[in-house]
């Protein structure tokens, strides 16, 4: 599971040091060093382990810690809040609008889950936050992305509004929020294109998309398992879309967790969901302090 590793090895870098009476540079120096270590094997970004690790060592070396009377413990603590800035300190939530139809746009690489998220949010928030909610086909190149949408729809009792591959994703999109208008609906949840990479055609469509919906919410599905990648996809993501939100993906495979760390610290845009399996109840709201608590113990 991730992040068991990270945690088992800070664990045992804070028992030394919590042990020591008098802090000196050379156990602080050992312990940083195994924190650094600990974290790139987790598979955090080589520049969020070298910011992170900067920031504790400028703290840490304070004369008001070097003084105290639990040097130890007030190093561990350091890192453990270090650690909560990296994850965020508040929970992020989808940005209602008081009244109206809120509109969120999923973005994601082909693969990454996008499509089984919109469906999980469509039902997380049907089922815990009582909202109509109505999603929308737009990965109109696609006939499997529809048909799987469909499919997934039906599964959670959520209607899944479409036009199939003849109609455009903007007048998909505009019929849509007609559509929704009539029936009430409180949510609309996009599910647009996906490609395998990055390039110039996806993001203009989404850029059109972006300025047509005029979205509350742009969420973008990242995928844990992609290691280092996940950090680059989602600047680049974040550079032309200005993203509002990240649904970290997989986190149930063998992935190391650093990932999500890293995501978060380089685009400065929180997590909102983190998705752990491929059955549409596999969603959680993420909550930067409990994955703290596990991280940490
Ligand atoms: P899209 O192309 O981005 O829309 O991706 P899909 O929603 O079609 O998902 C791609 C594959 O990943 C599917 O087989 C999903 O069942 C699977 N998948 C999605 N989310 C998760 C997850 O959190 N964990 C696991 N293990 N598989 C997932």
């Amino acid at each position: 599971m991730a992040f068991e590793s990270l945690s088992d090895r800070l664990s045992k870098a804070f028992k030394n040091i919590s042990g020591q009476g008098k802090l000196t540079e050379k156990n602080m120096n050992e312990m940083l060093k195994e924190v650094r270590m600990s974290l790139l094997e987790a598979d955090v970004n080589y520049t969020v382990v070298k910011d992170f690790i900067a920031n504790v060592k400028e703290k840490a070396m304070g004369q008001e810690v070097m003084d105290s009377l639990n040097p130890g413990q007030m190093v561990v603590k350091i890192v453990r809040d270090e650690l909560q800035t990296l994850l965020g300190t508040s929970d992020a939530r989808i940005n209602f609008k008081k009244t109206g139809i809120t509109t969120v746009m999923m973005v994601g690489l082909q693969g990454t889950g996008k499509t089984t998220a919109s469906a999980k949010i469509a039902k997380y928030c049907k089922e815990k936050l009582a909202k109509r909610v109505l999603l929308v086909a737009c990965d109109v190149i696609r006939p499997a992305a529809i048909e799987q949408l469909k499919t997934l729809g039906k599964s959670i009792d959520v209607e899944v509004y479409s036009l199939g591959t003849e109609v455009g994703a903007l007048q998909t999109a505009r019929k849509a929020m007609d559509y929704a208008k009539d029936r009430q609906k409180d949510l609309v949840i996009f599910d647009t294109a996906g490609r395998l990479h990055i390039d110039d055609e996806l993001m203009k469509e989404l850029q059109d998309m972006k300025s047509y919906v005029g979205p509350d919410d742009i969420l973008l599905t990242v995928d844990a398992m992609t290691g280092q990648d996940i950090v680059t996809v989602a600047k680049e993501f974040n550079d032309q879309l200005s993203i509002t939100g990240l649904v970290v993906t997989k986190m149930d495979g063998d992935a190391r967790g650093g990932g999500l760390l890293s995501v978060r610290s380089i685009t400065n845009v929180p997590v909102l969901f983190v998705s752990s399996g491929e059955k549409v109840e596999d969603l959680e709201a993420f909550h930067p302090d409990r994955m703290a608590n596990r991280i940490l113990g």
